[in-house]
């Protein structure tokens, strides 16, 4: 059977297309290496508890927010969401406490003002620019702009760290705006402005959090791709692309199985992608070896806790906590933890006053892992658990600055690192967020969703932008290469 479409991945970025795909009419296979859909949001149970993986919060819900049209038609905003405090983060830094706050861009500039007075005009500007952010993510699908008007383009070859450094005078607001960054790379030298201005606009709009996992999500989109009549097929591990003239005509899976398909759009990533291509008449040695070049994302240390019953209240914000000065520098190359995000999980009943899991987040790079990187979950020694159980302790150890006693709570522990993320999600060198973007050469490393093969394309969290927010635009922009951008904002963001 030949289908219109064969998505090869069903984390986030593969059912959101697959759903906007199937609901247009088009026959949709997704074929998923592992034995559960979701990828990056996947989720596992222990002990009765389920626990998240790469997925804590999400910007943009509400009403005329940048994230509603998509979440609207997608249907994702029936699942039971929470909205954070006002104070929706709090940043722990150099000893003392920052709120920021959710309402808007403007909102958020005006408490900070408070504590920086001297800053009032440069946190306007901000809250300008990450209001222009989410007004105008959408310019490259509408059909009423050219190329020159749209926003990404603007302000990628723009560094977060040199437009912060020429707008604000005081190093801690520096260090501050900084603060809740530990869900992107914070790297003064590469991280584009608009990754960093469009990551953190959606949530100073609204923040929310799920009561229950991401494989709500999960299950909501995949439910969506099976009733407009397309499938989501797991242990379906695509290990060859089979071009044909010049177009790609069928993918083989790894046992054997050969899957045909007028259209293909790669949710992998982009260079693993490019390996399935064995013999190529169109991917040129050029071609394969800008993508071979490119580098990734540092990966993430989750410690997951479990709390003993009612040792813990529930906290509806997020901490971050650095015991290191410049969170623009954390000291991964040392292997040492500088900062952790603190999440809580809502308790599954909204009469419980208790948190039963907390997840501590922290950046940890491959390097680290490298010493085991030849081996198998469950086969990697004494070491690696010795390690694992010291950036546990670290973890727990910093966030007791906002949790008191926090490590006399805990019953059970989980700690994943970037190799688990490598095994679980085939991310090279468990990256978290996919291929680095880097402001200093944004041709070469924001990728479009084109590729050389014309019937072949790409989606997902190493193309334009990370996250919930940031994968849901990227995968409109892959549909708009197939439906045409006419069709994606008239059905889709106009509509909302
Ligand atoms: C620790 C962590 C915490 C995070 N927290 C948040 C958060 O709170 N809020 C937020 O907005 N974002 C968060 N993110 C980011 C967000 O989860 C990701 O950006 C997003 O889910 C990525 O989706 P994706 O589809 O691009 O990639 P993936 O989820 O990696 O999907 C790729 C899929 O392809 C499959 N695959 C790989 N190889 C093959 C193959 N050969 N054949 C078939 N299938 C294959 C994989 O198994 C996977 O399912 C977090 C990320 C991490 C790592």
């Amino acid at each position: 059977m030949k289908h219109d479409v064969i998505i090869i991945g069903a984390g986030l970025g593969g059912l959101v297309c697959g759903s906007i795909l199937s609901r247009a009419g088009l026959d949709v296979l997704v074929l998923e290496r592992e034995a559960q859909p979701g990828g990056c949001l996947q989720s596992y149970r222990r002990h009765g508890l389920s626990y998240d993986t790469g997925f804590h919060y999400v910007g943009g819900l509400d009403e005329g927010q940048s994230l509603h049209a998509a979440f609207s038609y997608l249907g994702l905003l029936r699942l039971p969401w929470h909205r954070l405090d006002t104070a929706f983060d709090r940043i722990r830094l150099q000893g003392r406490d920052f709120a920021f706050v959710q309402g808007g861009s403007r909102a958020f500039a005006d408490a900070l003002a408070e504590v920086f007075p001297s800053e009032r005009d440069a946190l306007q500007r901000y809250a300008a620019l990450m209001e222009e952010a989410t007004l105008r993510q959408y310019d490259g699908l509408n059909p009423g702009k050219g190329p020159e008007d749209v926003l990404a383009a603007a302000y990628s070859d723009t560094g977060a760290w040199s437009y912060i450094e020429d707008n604000f005078r005081d190093p801690l607001l520096r260090q501050v705006l900084g603060g809740n960054a530990l869900r992107m790379e914070l790297r003064r030298e590469s991280l584009p402005l608009f990754s960093f201005v469009h990551c953190n606009a959606g949530y100073t709009e609204s923040s929310w959090r799920l009561r229950g996992d991401g494989s709500l999500i999960v299950g909501a989109l995949c439910e969506n791709i099976r009733s407009y009549g397309g499938n989501v097929r797991c242990r379906a591990e695509v290990c060859e692309l089979i071009e044909k003239d010049g177009r790609i005509v069928a993918v083989r899976c790894n046992d054997g199985e050969i899957c045909e398909a007028r259209t293909f759009i790669s949710s992998v990533h982009p260079s693993i992608t490019c390996g399935w291509l064995k013999e190529s008449r169109v991917v040129k040695k050029v071609w394969r070896r800008r993508m071979a070049g490119l580098e990734n994302t540092s990966g993430i240390c989750t410690v997951s806790l479990r709390l003993r019953p009612q040792a813990l209240e529930y906290f509806n914000c997020n901490h971050y906590v650095y015991n290191c000065p410049d969170v623009w520098s954390l000291p991964l190359s040392e292997g040492r933890v500088g900062g952790v995000l603190v999440s809580c999980r809502l308790p599954e009943d909204p009469a419980d006053r208790y948190a039963r899991q907390v997840d501590l987040l922290t950046p940890m790079s491959w390097e680290q892992c490298r010493p085991w990187a030849d081996t198998v979950v469950g086969h990697r020694g004494e070491d690696y658990l010795a390690l694992k159980g010291r950036l546990a302790d670290e973890c727990i150890a910093l966030a007791e600055q906002s949790l008191p006693g926090l490590g006399r709570m805990v019953e059970d522990c989980y700690v994943s690192t970037p190799l688990t993320w490598r095994d679980y999600t085939s991310t090279p060198e468990g990256s978290a967020y996919g291929m680095r973007k880097d402001y200093r050469d944004p041709l070469l490393t924001f990728l479009t969703p084109r590729m050389p093969v014309p019937n072949l394309l790409l989606t997902g969290q190493s193309l334009l932008l990370h996250g919930v927010h940031g994968v849901t635009m990227t995968s409109l922009f892959t549909c708009a290469a197939l439906l045409g951008k006419d069709w994606v904002w008239q059905h889709i963001i106009r509509n909302k």
